[in-house]
């Protein structure tokens, strides 16, 4: 591959130039992000916001969730699946927040370098790097590039990534491909672009503003 970062910052411009530049909305509570971003996996954005907003109507602080029986959390979830599992996992967080901090509160997280955020939410059952980066992305406007299911597929067809590795694996490798202060542009712009172009399937490569960048083959 020629220059990665070279071609990370034209593929950053190219999107730019279609979809235009998102601006980060400003900060909003992390530990709200990190649920309804815990309540996101393996399921869809309707069926996970659906999750979220029974889990306020039921429950419409985190000291009442927290003194609930797990089950009232999993019935309160169940639109967006593994609803045990999940429940299991915020009562886990909600418990080791006020055991370790003492109040249902993750605004401390805002302070702490990356790396050091990463590493405290990483301890956390059910809390991978893509759910941490989203919270310290969105959450905290945190300089950390997401790396989600339609951002693997997209940076692997671009080839910015090899074919064969893990999303873990190349959120690892794009932190240091991201232009600075593009994280959130570059993520907003390829969700844009993977929902409008470069499908999973049938990708429209026809109306691609990158083809010259992609090196992904449909026949294989
Ligand atoms: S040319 Fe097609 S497969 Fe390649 S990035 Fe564009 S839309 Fe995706």
């Amino acid at each position: 591959m020629r220059d990665p970062k070279r071609k990370t910052e034209k593929i950053v411009a190219a999107l730019e130039e279609r979809f235009g530049v998102p601006k980060w909305p400003g900060p909003s509570d992390p530990l709200d992000a990190l649920i309804q971003t815990m309540l996101s996996q393996n399921t869809n954005d309707t069926n996970s916001g659906r999750a979220y907003e029974q889990l306020r109507q039921r429950f419409p602080t985190w000291e009442e969730a927290n003194a609930a029986d797990v089950q009232k959390i999993a019935d309160a979830i169940r639109v967006g699946g593994l609803a045990n599992l999940k429940a299991e996992r915020i009562k886990g967080v909600l418990a080791w927040l006020e055991r370790t901090h003492g109040a249902l509160d993750l605004d401390f997280i805002r302070d702490r370098k990356p790396d050091e955020a990463i590493r405290i939410l990483g301890s956390l059952k059910g809390v991978g790097i893509k759910t941490i980066s989203v919270v310290l992305m969105f959450a905290c406007g945190a300089e950390i590039f997401p790396v989600d299911t339609h951002i693997h597929r997209i940076t692997r067809r671009l080839g910015l990534a090899p074919e064969n590795v893990s999303a873990e694996k190349v959120h690892e490798g794009m932190q240091d491909l991201v232009p600075k202060g593009k994280a959130y542009s570059f993520h907003m712009n390829l969700l844009k672009f993977g929902r409008t172009i470069c499908h999973a399937r049938n990708p429209r490569c026809d109306q691609c503003p990158l083809t010259e960048e992609c090196v992904y083959n449909s026949d294989s």
